[in-house]
């Protein structure tokens, strides 16, 4: 049973989204975790400076411990997905609490941003049966990741370069953090967010919204 609803669900994950089109010679970055109040500042520092704008996938608990810093995505033109309520994974998650953990992420951010989230991205990329309906009510598709510089275990700030200039290609979507999980990835992003802009830059990407590259 529980596999079947676990890891069965992830059949399912082909309707989800990895990677954009790939024609055009972009790519889009997109955080998870945040907002984080020390660190999630300083990686919109480094976006504006080189005017690029991504997509933010908040924890709706710490969305609203920062709501100034969820007003300041919004207000510098990033776009927001839910990356639900408190990061519990879906896997341990039956259907009643997998609808509180979404429903009540959405709902979190949506408050805290004045707008509601465009999309959705599931902690650990690990789905159940019950969440697709979940999100089609919502209309907020479900959206994974193409390049993972860092995952569940620290990387420094250059391997992070390193690891996403080989594997990027047109249409790539790379997720990064900009908040724990990995304790210390907020810092490590801030160390590689500068060096890996200027990389794909100089690769010819162009670094755009998340719904422009869909
Ligand atoms: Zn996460």
């Amino acid at each position: 049973m529980w596999a079947g609803y676990t890891w069965g669900s992830h059949l399912l994950t082909l309707g989800c989204i990895w990677t954009g089109r790939g024609e055009e010679h972009a790519a889009t970055l997109t955080f998870d975790d945040g907002p984080d109040p020390e660190y999630t500042p300083r990686v919109l520092d480094v976006l504006g400076r080189h005017g690029v704008r991504g997509a933010f996938f908040l924890i709706g608990e710490r969305a609203r411990r920062a709501p100034g810093v969820v007003g300041r995505i919004v207000a510098e033109g990033h776009d927001l997905g839910n990356h639900t309520w408190s990061h519990r994974s879906l896997w341990l998650c039956g259907p009643a609490e997998t609808g509180r953990q979404v429903r009540q992420g959405h709902d979190a951010i949506a408050d805290t941003a004045g707008q509601a989230p465009r999309f959705f991205r599931p902690p650990w990329g690990m789905t159940n049966m019950a969440l697709f309906p979940v999100l089609r009510r919502l209309a907020t598709p479900c959206i994974f990741w193409s390049v993972q510089p860092e995952g569940r275990r620290a990387v420094s700030a250059p391997r992070q370069v390193e690891a996403s200039l080989r594997r990027v290609l047109p249409g790539a979507i790379l997720d990064l953090h900009d908040a724990d999980g990995a304790p210390g990835a907020g810092a490590r992003l801030v160390e590689a967010l500068p060096a890996l802009i200027e990389a794909l830059s100089a690769r010819g990407y162009a670094l755009v919204p998340l719904r422009d590259l869909l």
